[in-house]
């Protein structure tokens, strides 16, 4: 198969793994769909790429897509010869690799500027090769391309003032010198994808700067459990043993260094049953108070903040649901959900303060999650921050009982309670639930809040 053109999203699948590269030219269809978090943060992208522009009112913008490059090739090229001064998103190839940078600005002494717009919060490594590709195609291109930037997300930024959302950062010296490489890694890919599926190894690689689509695929034939179902293994001891091609906990020898909490699992695998301190748990039980709330935060933390004082990327909370057992046994639901487009913080404290009271214990499943949460409402409510504090010494966290004091092999390493609820409780799973994580939560939250009263709303609710 003729390979005739690389992006630079190929590239830098290509830096990541060999073998990424070519299944996604060669056998894209192996890849499952994206998950329904993917879209959202692709549109957010899309925002916040909107939002960096801005600062340019006289950009001129190549409309033609990557279904039409010829067009967006021909669109850039009049755009240059017209004397545009600052054009989003030219389209440029140069040695059959195509990119489309954010922004160029033209310098006074005809020579040009590049500008990377990220959603994220700093330069990673991953950001100097994809600009660096980007700087490679303009230069041969012919453009002189004298200075490059990263814009991206600035934490300090506090809404309602947006005027410093953005930090730019430059990163002309890093990306000069990963220039000189590129020649070479192209012409590796380039006889690399005329040839059959390379061979690589799984690793630390697979989710390493990115979640690989195809693992799925690579990872099959790794047993249900193995090296990486160890609690808490580095990865560079899994590395070494991957390459020895030690992956079965079968092929560790009996002096192979674990840890207490690694060889509980492996003594729980090995006699397929759980390792149960009955005394531990009892300690914890015994420190709980009637009643019981058992407390869940859904949150979000858009780029773009939206709601008072609040950062990029800051969690808010805009759901809780609180379930309360009385010592009795009677049991009551409590909640609150966010049903519109404005700041659910406020609604949200009254409802919850209300909802628990003074007495009784708060449970939940990793409570530093829900401390945090709280103690940022305080934060922004001062009004509200007796009662929460109250609740924030009132928590008590049921993953303490499972990090301790409960292991099962079933749990497979994790104490995640989607790893240890359906093994606990089999009749409950999350796979069947139509919102099955805190991502697709906030997709279809903020997909909800944005639509008129009426059926699709209330289904969503
Ligand atoms: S799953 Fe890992 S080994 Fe397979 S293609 Fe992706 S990065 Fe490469």
């Amino acid at each position: 198969m003729k390979i005739n053109r690389l992006s630079k999203s190929k590239y830098l699948s290509g830096l990541q793994c060999h073998k990424r590269l070519w299944l996604e030219i060669h056998k894209p269809e192996l890849a499952p769909p994206p998950p329904p978090g993917e879209q959202r943060i692709f549109d957010q992208g899309t925002k916040v790429g909107e939002l960096a522009t801005e600062e340019f009112p006289d950009g001129v913008l190549i409309e033609a897509d990557y279904l039409n490059i010829p067009e967006a090739v021909k669109q850039t090229e009049e755009a240059l010869d017209n004397s545009v001064d600052v054009i989003f998103e030219g389209c440029f190839i140069f040695e059959n690799v195509l990119v489309r940078p954010d922004i160029i600005l033209r310098n006074d002494l005809g020579s040009w500027n590049m500008i990377e717009v990220k959603s994220s919060t700093g330069v990673k490594e991953v950001n100097i090769h994809d600009v660096a590709v980007q700087t490679w195609v303009l230069r041969g291109s012919g453009l002189e391309v004298k200075r490059v930037f990263l814009k991206h997300i600035n934490r300090d930024c506090v809404y309602p003032d947006l005027s410093n959302l953005f930090r730019t950062d430059d990163i002309t010296e890093p990306v000069n010198a990963v220039l000189p490489a590129i020649p070479k890694k192209l012409s590796e890919y380039k006889s690399m994808l005329d040839k059959s599926e390379p061979n690589v190894s799984i690793g630390e690689h697979c989710s390493n700067p990115y979640d690989c689509q195809f693992s799925d695929y690579c990872w099959k034939d790794v047993p249900e459990h193995s090296i990486f179902t160890i609690p808490r293994l580095r990865w560079s001891v899994k590395e070494r043993l991957i390459e020895r091609n030690k992956i079965t906990i079968n092929d560790l020898s009996a002096e192979f260094p674990l840890n207490e909490n690694q060889q509980k699992y492996i003594k729980s695998l090995e006699g397929k049953k759980p390792i149960v301190d009955r005394n531990g748990i009892k300690g914890e039980l015994d420190k709980l108070e009637y009643p019981l709330h058992f407390l869940d935060f859904e949150t979000d933390g858009p780029a773009i903040p939206r709601f008072d004082g609040l950062h990029p990327y800051e969690q808010f909370p805009f759901q809780y649901s609180c379930h309360i057992l009385d010592q009795k046994g009677n049991l009551e639901h409590k909640e609150y959900l966010q049903e519109t487009e404005s700041d659910p913080r406020k609604s949200l404290i009254e409802s919850l303060v209300a909802a628990i009271g003074d007495k009784g214990s708060v449970i939940a499943y990793n409570a530093g999650f829900e401390k945090g949460v709280m103690n940022k409402l305080a934060q922004w409510c001062p009004e509200y921050s007796e009662q929460l504090k109250s609740i924030i010494g009132r928590l008590w966290d049921q993953l303490v009982i499972f990090r301790k004091y409960y292991t099962d092999y079933r749990f497979k390493g994790s104490n995640s309670l989607k790893k240890v609820l359906p093994v606990m409780v089999p009749s409950m799973s999350y796979e069947n639930l139509d919102v099955s994580d805190g991502i697709e939560a906030q997709v279809t939250w903020n997909e909800m809040i944005q639509l008129p009263d009426g059926g699709e709303k209330s289904k969503l609710i």
